[in-house]
């Protein structure tokens, strides 16, 4: 399997150049972040106490996001691999992903990390908040989700990079450039 991580900070445009990647090479799509939506979207009780998390800007709890990422890589052992996007977002859930991982003799071969300066990150995500609908997309919870990037986030990249599967990209250009860019990545390190 061809399992790789798209990772960056919110608003990097991390989901977009999934899509593509998945719809490129035939893998499958794995967003925690759209998981999470579904369930805050359906009204259930669970639904409701993700939205105590996701509508200030904290991460939900690694028991709850690991049980799912569990759950989807058991769904899709027979798949070509998975795009992992939105995960991890911590330490322990990078930790807990390369062992679960290790059991099945599987490996995330790639990390692809998308790099765009706050400022842009910023009015990206209040623009996008115009028509997203979503409770996280606005000015205050903004600022915690780049501040709980920096603290929880960011250090996962130290920890792919001395296992040197890190690739770093400049996510300021336009899309397309910026898939062309992950494609010269991916056939050069995964499908050589
Ligand atoms: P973005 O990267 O633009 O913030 P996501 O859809 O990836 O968007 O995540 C939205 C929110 O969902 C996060 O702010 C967080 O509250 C929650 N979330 C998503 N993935 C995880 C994860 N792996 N661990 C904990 N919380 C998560």
């Amino acid at each position: 399997m061809k399992n790789l991580v798209v990772f960056g900070p919110p608003g990097c445009g991390k989901g977009t150049q999934s899509a593509n990647i998945v719809k490129r090479y035939e893998l499958v799509h794995l967003s925690t972040g759209d998981i999470i939506r579904k369930e805050i979207n359906a009204n259930s009780a669970m639904g409701d106490l993700l939205n105590k998390f996701v509508s200030h800007g904290v991460l939900v709890p690694d028991n709850i996001i690991l049980k799912e990422v569990y759950r989807f890589g058991l769904d899709h052992l027979n798949s070509k691999g998975i795009v992992f996007d939105g995960f991890p977002r911590n330490l322990y859930q990078a930790q807990m992903l390369d062992r679960i991982f290790h059991k099945k003799s599987m490996r995330i071969g790639l990390v692809i990390s998308i790099d765009v300066p706050e400022d842009v990150l910023m009015s990206r995500i209040i623009e996008r908040g115009k028509t997203s609908g979503r409770s996280d997309d606005t000015i205050e919870v903004m600022k915690n989700r780049l501040m709980v990037y920096q603290s929880q986030t960011q250090p996962v990249i130290d920890y792919y990079k001395k296992c040197n599967r890190l690739v770093l990209i400049d996510g300021t250009k336009p899309v397309d450039k910026v898939f062309e860019e992950i494609e010269l990545i991916i056939n050069e390190r995964l499908y050589r």
